[in-house]
């Protein structure tokens, strides 16, 4: 039988591990053991050394990797990490684990995009472990860490209330009656076995219940209690120094991971007919004209909605990911692209802030709490400033649609001819971009050739 902390690092079982066998000299050191395992695995492909993990903090880093990779590359090959599903490596990856978690808690942040990736990898992980699991080893380990996840009998929905505020799973996966999650087999028959007229009830269990949601409440429950460990070491790292193996474990976790986004750079701003979706300096001469209207100041009714939701979330995105409406429904954050916000505090706040002392009267004299609401839309929590300690507070606000300009802020929208091919001012930006380079006119000719109602506020600002 599997060992239960293959699946979940944090049991007690995992702890004991790392106690006995985890050793902060030899985070990098070559690991036979390790090496003897992952070259004997009977899938693994062992033509390129750099696919071999030689040493805890080595498979640390290609853990994540794995990861990534595994999101990214349409080329991507299984037999590159078998061995991280070979049961034989549970001590090695549990360490693995465990100094990852130190890494990130103490020299980067719980919050940062490192985190992230972290504990989606850890979440990946156990699916794909589990599922290649034998069926009855997987329904009984499934079992046994739910006990040990899980101890009361009947489990109310607030439970696991910190999953569903952190959107890792929603009430409606749930089988739920007076308040409790039903999971259990027995459970089900007794509580609706009668409710069942034509079917058997014990296979309504199997097609509403079944093993797909016990795994699915597992794998969510160890990616939360991951972010809690990372909090909690967090909270105790001001306490203590920090091992040289960690710190230099942070910095190559963090290296590997810029240099795989980068690599991957079209997740982060995909190119297509319109080559300029990818991610670049801000071309004011672009602006579509409710945007170029906004940056100069709006002195009539809708001031702050101009500022806070249509310039907030225009400039974010068409400066860090334009291409956020053709990979809907992928999950990105601001540090995942600006990882120290060196962008957003150099380029993007100092255009809003400006566009703000525009207005009449300038927005943050008569309304200082708007900076509040600006960090809030960028996805940095209700502060005044943007820190990646709190990013994930709120949520990035997505740029609005032209409909809804013209709905909420009309006196904004002004079209001209390139208005409409669009649906949104994104759209408008990338669009009149890829003109610009194709065409090879200057910056002024495009909107001034565009421009058809002759707005001459809007050219002459440009
Ligand atoms: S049509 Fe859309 S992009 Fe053009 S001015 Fe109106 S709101 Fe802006």
């Amino acid at each position: 039988m599997v060992l239960l902390s293959f699946i979940n690092p944090l049991s007690e079982e995992g702890q004991e591990i790392v106690k006995e066998k985890g050793d902060l000299e030899s985070v990098f050191s070559s690991n036979d053991e390790l090496i003897y395992i992952v070259t004997h695995d009977k899938r693994q492909n062992i033509d390129d050394d750099s696919l071999i993990p030689e040493s805890y903090g080595d498979l640390a880093i290609k853990r994540i990797q794995w990861y990534i990779e595994r999101k990214n590359n349409k080329d991507f090959n299984n037999d590159d990490y078998s061995y991280l599903f070979n049961e034989e490596i549970t001590e090695a990856d549990v360490i693995s684990f465990h100094l990852i978690s130190q890494a990130i808690a103490t020299k980067l942040n719980p919050n940062s995009r490192e985190a992230r990736f972290f504990v989606e990898s850890q979440g990946k992980i156990i699916e794909e472990r589990l599922v290649k699991l034998p069926e009855q080893e997987r329904k009984e380990i499934v079992n046994r860490i739910l006990n040990q996840l899980i101890f009361q009998e009947n489990i109310n929905w607030k439970f696991l209330k910190e999953l569903v505020a952190s959107k890792k799973i929603s009430l409606t996966d749930l089988v739920l009656d007076e308040g409790n999650i039903i999971l259990d087999k027995e459970d089900f028959i007794n509580r609706f076995g009668d409710k069942f007229k034509d079917r058997a009830p014990d296979r309504m269990y199997e097609i509403i219940i079944g093993d797909s949601i016990k795994e699915l409440i597992l794998t969510k429950m160890i990616m939360q209690n991951t972010e809690n460990y990372l909090q909690k070491i967090r909270e105790m790292s001001s306490k203590i120094e920090v091992h040289p193996a960690i710190s230099e474990l942070s910095e190559k976790i963090a290296q590997s991971i810029s240099e795989l986004t980068s690599k991957y750079s079209g997740f982060y701003g995909v190119g297509g007919s319109e080559g300029s979706m990818k991610i670049g300096k801000l071309i004011k001469e672009a602006f579509p004209p409710c945007i170029a209207t906004t940056v100069e100041g709006v002195s009539s009714g809708g001031r702050n909605d101009a500022i806070v939701l249509l310039l907030t979330s225009f400039v974010s995105y068409a400066r860090l990911y334009p291409a956020i409406f053709r990979n809907e429904g992928v999950d990105v954050k601001v540090s995942d692209i600006d990882p120290n916000l060196t962008i957003t505090l150099n380029e993007i706040l100092p255009l809003i802030y400006e566009a703000a002392d525009n207005c009449s009267p300038p927005l943050f004299d008569d309304q200082p709490q708007e900076k509040i609401n600006i960090t809030s839309k960028l996805g940095f929590g209700m502060y005044e400033n943007p820190e990646l300690d709190h990013e994930g507070e709120t949520t990035w606000y997505t740029p609005m649609s032209c409909e809804k300009i013209k709905m909420h802020l009309p006196q904004l929208c002004r079209p001209d001819k390139l208005c409409a091919k669009i649906g949104n001012p994104l759209s408008y930006y990338s669009r009149a971009k890829w003109l610009m380079e194709k065409e090879g006119k200057s910056a002024n000719s495009i909107n001034s050739n565009n421009n058809s109602n002759g707005d001459s506020k809007n050219n002459n600002n440009q």
